[in-house]
């Protein structure tokens, strides 16, 4: 186990698994996309006798924090079919700018609260050496693994909602569940409502959260904080806190109101909207979208569209 330092807002690091069966090492995740993060994996490895170039790199999911040797080092690594058109984001992130303004102007999210995003995809260079704006090749050779694959033991769950391709890894022996970020011990992953994600990220979530009831585990090794000991305990506590979510944006709603709108009145257990940074609001209100979509689909909230904007109401 590897613990990995962020340089960003959110989780305070990044934990990698390697696991060798004493002919092959099989990593888990890949650390930060910045190079110094990236050093920092290699020699970690290293220094429990581990060589990247020899490893085989299975990656959760494409985010800034879990795929950064696979850029910068010529490895071996896996990922879900769905995640690899995700990484242009790290190569050509201008590519992604289109699809976000369009999301901006169809939801009536002003421009200030995605300036975050939108930062990212016309800055010459971001804070914590995350380059952009600057196209740079994905050094690693990316594979496609799919669901219910077996990679020497290992078996490949897809578990989309937090990205639409997010993978958990299975080691039955062990009965360990490595989670990336599907189960965390702390927070609740994030769930947003993204271009070119799914169109029901929490209905997703909710079904992956119920496939790794179907699992019999022991111990779940999460992407970020700590090892959770009594994992099916915190399984049926991640799934009761979006479905407390999905009844709170329930009451919420009456007539027709914006994404932006709703998402200010939620009790976000980081604080009051108001009060969030720009990263907390980008986040809120992707998160707001998305249980408004699991909500329309449920029959629960309706979607209306006036001169090309989407408002929400109750049914
Ligand atoms: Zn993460």
């Amino acid at each position: 186990m590897l613990r990995i330092k962020l340089p960003i807002e959110g989780p305070e690091f990044s934990t990698i698994y390697a696991l060798d069966n004493g002919k092959e090492t099989y990593v888990v995740d890949g650390g930060y996309i910045s190079e110094r993060s990236v050093n920092e994996v290699k020699s970690g490895l290293e220094g429990m006798g581990i060589s990247i170039s020899d490893s085989k790199f299975l990656l959760t999911h494409h985010h800034i924090d879990h795929v950064g040797v696979a850029i910068w080092k010529k490895v071996n690594a896996w990922m879900h079919p769905l995640e690899i058109p995700f990484l242009k984001l790290y190569t050509d992130p201008l590519y992604f700018a289109r699809p976000y303004m369009e999301w901006t102007r169809k939801y009536g999210i002003d421009m200030e609260f995605i300036r975050p995003l939108t930062s990212l995809f016309t800055a010459k260079k971001a804070p914590n050496s995350y380059s952009t704006g600057i196209k740079i090749e994905v050094k690693g050779k990316i594979m496609p693994l799919e669901d219910g694959e077996k990679m020497n033991g290992i078996k490949i769950i897809h578990t989309p909602g937090h990205s639409p391709g997010h993978l958990c890894f299975y080691l039955p022996e062990a009965k360990a569940m490595f989670s990336g970020d599907l189960v965390l011990s702390v927070t609740t992953t994030h769930v947003g409502y993204y271009p070119g994600y799914s169109t029901d990220p929490v209905g997703d979530q909710i079904k992956s959260l119920e496939k790794l009831l179907s699992y019999e585990i022991d111990t779940i090794y999460p992407a970020h904080e700590d090892i959770i000991k009594k994992p099916r305990e915190r399984i049926h506590e991640l799934i009761g806190h979006y479905e407390g979510r999905m009844e709170e944006i329930r009451s919420l709603l009456d007539k027709p109101a914006k994404v932006v709108d709703i998402a200010s009145k939620v009790a976000w257990t980081t604080g009051n909207f108001e009060k969030l940074s720009g990263w907390g609001k980008v986040l809120a209100i992707s998160e707001t979208l998305a249980f408004l979509k699991r909500l329309v689909f449920a029959g629960k909230a309706k979607e209306v569209e006036t001169d090309g904007v989407h408002y929400f109401s109750s049914v």
